[in-house]
Parts: C-alpha cells; sequence; structure tokens
C-alpha cells in the first residue's frame, strides 16, 4: 500500500512540474490517478503502455487570437482555446465555453474529463474541450454574433463531423452554437454535422436541451433505486439556474422531488413552498430569454434571496450542483451531510473541491462524480451526430428512451467497477470503467 501511495505522491509531483500553476488540472487528473494507480498495479499491460502519462498530456492545443467590433466601433480582442485531449475511440467531441475565467487550466480539465465521461457513454467519442474568456453578459445580440463569427474564423481550421464536434457549455448555448455553425458553413461551404446543440430546424436533436440535466436526475434516480430508495418525496437543493439546472429542476419536479433552490453567479433564491413546473417556466424564460437575474424570481414569488451565497446551508434530501467546478467546498460537503443529504448528482463540472468528493466517498452517501452523472449531454450530442450523418430525426420518446437507457448503462458500469463490501465508490466505478476502453484502444492503436 505504501508503495501505491509512493507511486500517486510521485506521480502528482511529475504532473504539478510539467503543468505549473494549472490548479484545476492537477485536480482532475490527480482524482483520476488515486483509482487508476492502485488498478494499474496488477496489470502490466497499461503500465507498459505509460497509458495514464500519456492521456495526461492532450493530443494537441489550440490558442488563438479572437479580435471583434464591438456595438460602439471598438476593436476588442478575446483569446480563444481548444484542447483537443484524446480521439482514441472516436473524434474529439466536447462543449465550448465562454466566461471570463476560461483558462487553460480549466480548459485541459474538462478536456480531460471529457475523454474519460465520453467513453462511459459507450459511444464512438474522444474528448475535448474548447472557450474564450470573452464574457457574453450585457452583450448585444449582434455582438454576440460578431464574437462568434470571429472565433469561428479562427476555429474551423481544426474541427469537422471527423476530426472534431465542439458543442455548447456555459455562456454558449443555442444562439451562440447557431452563430458558430453558421459561419463554419459559410467558410467550409458544407451543410455538416461540425457541432452539435443546433437548433432544432437546421439539425438539432429533441431533448438535447434536457439531456444534463434530466440524466443528471436519471443518474441519482438509479443510485437511490440501488439502495431500495426514490426520489419522491424527497427535498432538494439545486445550485445554477443555466441549461443543466432547469432540466435537473424539471426532472426532479416530475419525479415528485420538492425543489427549494436555484442560483445563479449573484446569489441563490430559496423557496420553501417548492419550485413548481410554471415557475421554472418563468426561469426559463427569464434566463434564456430575458436574460435576467435569479434575484428576479425572488421579487417576484416573494421568497429569499441571499446575495453572494450558495444553497448548500439550506436542509435538504438531495442536492445537485448545477453551475460551475468547485462550487462546493470540504465545509459545505460537511454541512449538506450534517444537514441530512443523501445524494448528491453532479450536473456541473468538477464541482466539488476534492476535500469534499472524498468526504462524500467517506460518508458513503449515493455520490456520481461529474464525469458518470452528467454524461447524458455529451450522449444526446452523440445522438445527434448519428442523426446528422442519417439525415433523419428520432422522436422525443426515442431519444429520451435512449438517454435513459445510456444512463442505466452508465450506472451500472459504476456498480461493476466501484463495488466496495456493500457500498459502491461511484468516483472509482466511473474512473475505471471509463479508463479501460480508452487505454484498450491505446493499446490496439499503437504507441502514438
Ligand atoms: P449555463 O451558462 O447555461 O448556466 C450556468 C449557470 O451557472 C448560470 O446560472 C450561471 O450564473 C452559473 N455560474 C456560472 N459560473 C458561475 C460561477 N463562477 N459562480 C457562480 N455561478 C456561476 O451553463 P450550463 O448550464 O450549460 O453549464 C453548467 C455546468 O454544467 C458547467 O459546469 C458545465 O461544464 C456543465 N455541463 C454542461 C453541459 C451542457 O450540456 N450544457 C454538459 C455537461 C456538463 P450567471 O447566469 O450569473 O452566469
Amino acid at each position: 500500500m505504501a508503495k501505491v501511495q509512493e507511486q500517486i505522491e510521485s506521480f502528482s509531483q511529475g504532473l504539478i512540474r510539467r503543468n505549473p500553476g494549472e490548479h484545476e488540472f492537477h485536480q482532475a487528473v490527480n482524482e483520476v490517478a488515486e483509482n487508476i494507480i492502485p488498478f494499474l498495479q496488477d496489470r502490466p499491460h497499461y503500465q507498459e503502455a505509460q497509458i495514464l502519462e500519456r492521456l495526461t498530456e492532450p493530443d494537441r492545443i489550440v490558442i488563438f487570437r479572437v479580435s471583434w467590433e464591438d456595438d460602439e466601433g471598438n476593436v476588442r480582442t478575446n483569446r480563444g482555446y481548444r484542447v483537443q485531449h484524446s480521439n482514441c475511440i472516436g473524434p474529439y467531441k466536447g462543449g465550448i465555453r465562454f466566461h471570463p475565467s476560461v483558462s487553460l487550466s480549466i480548459l485541459k480539465f474538462l478536456a480531460f474529463e471529457q475523454t474519460f465521461k465520453n467513453s462511459l457513454t459507450g459511444l464512438p467519442m474522444g474528448g475535448a474541450k474548447g472557450g474564450s474568456d470573452f464574457n457574453p453578459k450585457g452583450r448585444s445580440n449582434r455582438e454576440i454574433m460578431r464574437f462568434c463569427q470571429a472565433f469561428m474564423a479562427q476555429l474551423w481550421h481544426h474541427i469537422g463531423p471527423y476530426t472534431d464536434v465542439p458543442a455548447g457549455d456555459i455562456g454558449v448555448g443555442e444562439r451562440e452554437v447557431g452563430f458558430m455553425f453558421g459561419q463554419y458553413k459559410r467558410l467550409t461551404n458544407q451543410f455538416v454535422g461540425a457541432l452539435t446543440g443546433k437548433a432544432l430546424h437546421f439539425g438539432g436533436s429533441l431533448i438535447r436541451a434536457e439531456a444534463t440535466g434530466y440524466g443528471t436526475v436519471y443518474m441519482l434516480e438509479d443510485m437511490l433505486a440501488h439502495r431500495g430508495d426514490k426520489i419522491a418525496g424527497k427535498t432538494a437543493i439545486v445550485s445554477g439556474s443555466g441549461n443543466v439546472a432547469q432540466y435537473a429542476a424539471e426532472k426532479l419536479i416530475q419525479l415528485g422531488a420538492k425543489v427549494l433552490t436555484l442560483s445563479d453567479s449573484s446569489g441563490f433564491i430559496y423557496d420553501p413552498d417548492g419550485i413548481t413546473q410554471e415557475k421554472l417556466d418563468y426561469v426559463k424564460h427569464l434566463k434564456g430569454v430575458e436574460r435576467g437575474r435569479i434575484s428576479e424570481y425572488a421579487e417576484k414569488y416573494s421568497c429569499e434571496f441571499h446575495a453572494d451565497k450558495r444553497p448548500w446551508g439550506v436542509e435538504a434530501a438531495l442536492a445537485l450542483p448545477c453551475a460551475t467546478q468547485n462550487e462546493i467546498s470540504a465545509d459545505d460537503a460537511r454541512l449538506l451531510i450534517e444537514n441530512g443529504c443523501i445524494g448528491v448528482s453532479e450536473g456541473a463540472n468538477m464541482p466539488t473541491e476534492k476535500q469534499g468528493c472524498d468526504f462524500f466517498v467517506e460518508s458513503k452517501i449515493a455520490y456520481a462524480p461529474s464525469k458518470a452523472a452528467n454524461a447524458g449531454g455529451v450522449a444526446v450530442s452523440g445522438l445527434e451526430m448519428t442523426q446528422n450523418s442519417m439525415r433523419l430525426s428520432w422522436t422525443r420518446d426515442e431519444l429520451d428512451r435512449r438517454l435513459r437507457d445510456i444512463m442505466r448503462d452508465i450506472h451500472q458500469k459504476c456498480v461493476q467497477y466501484g463495488t466496495e463490501g456493500d457500498h459502491v465508490n461511484y468516483v472509482k466505478g466511473a474512473n475505471i470503467a471509463g479508463f479501460i476502453k480508452v487505454a484498450d484502444a491505446m493499446i490496439s492503436t499503437g504507441i502514438l
């Protein structure tokens, strides 16, 4: 055991030395290494092929300037990125994020996680992530369009339906994907599925908007069922109020939970009566069309708004972080457990700090890490790619059924590789199951 600990420590030090200052990347890789290095002990073929070492070096990173003009005629310059992490099991695939906090470290962590997540879906997709430090808040529709066009004027060289297929993420929804797709089509003179998350009228897929949030709740449903429990009748706290949070809340409501909170970067609302479908429809309009603040919900429905706070102190049985990385600290994790939380399903990517994750695992609650819990989004993106290639569209029911099956299968893989006595360690299960498929493909395709 001491030898394994030494290996983990030395691996971690090497990683930090090669990638100085990239804290989020270190965090994501170390979490995987802690499960994979012990797993490798009696599997010399993976060790000899240096799989883990190779997987911590992205295939390629493209960094480019994005210059554009704002509504006042000022020239603006942002930085654009695409991290193509691994195309071992399929074309690179992963979202694009527009947020001022975007950095190489954040995109490298997201791309690394994406490779494992995409592997878990069982679909042929490699891992990537991209984005820009552009802040879309307060920008007009025309400014968003000009920025997206300028961004794609650089990115198009590096993507394509058999090369790399980006999608949305924080700050990039159907509107932004539409502008980027338009520019890609203009530059290449090809109408192909080079992006997913498109609107329905030009090649998008039903259920894509719902997929990440619904999938996160399906995972929670399966974890609870595995323990003989269910979602109905339980209280839930959700963070965020964007794409993932909206549809996680919607599915929780449909399955009979009482959703108490939503949030954005300025604070959270606490609605003790529960967020109904009608109230949620208001949130969808507020965030998706008016681009307003979640505090307006509190004014409209006369409930509490807690400025600059996160919802983790509210007592509830279920918690679904659906906003951003590291939004649950170790103290928050402890508080959640003390307050009786029994299920956590991560809609956002790496929303829990490392110590908090360890605490959830040690507490033996039903805890699904993001790479398993939010894989439904990219899974339906994969189904959008299939529909685009086949030039047909499946029905809503067909897609929801496929999404449900994929999430059930991911849960099953976690049980297969993560069962420890009478408990399932979903972090370990997801890491090992995701790793095996990629590792085997790397061995089959040679030293690249
Ligand atoms: P959206 O842009 O639609 O919504 C993001 C939400 O999180 C908003 O409410 C936003 O608040 C809030 N938020 C963003 N950054 C911060 C921050 N630094 N602090 C506090 N709140 C913040 O993004 P998505 O819903 O698409 O993405 C949410 C999470 O889910 C991300 O971690 C993303 O990587 C992950 N994810 C998304 C998938 C998808 O299909 N969209 C797939 C898999 C994972 P505000 O409005 O104030 O900015």
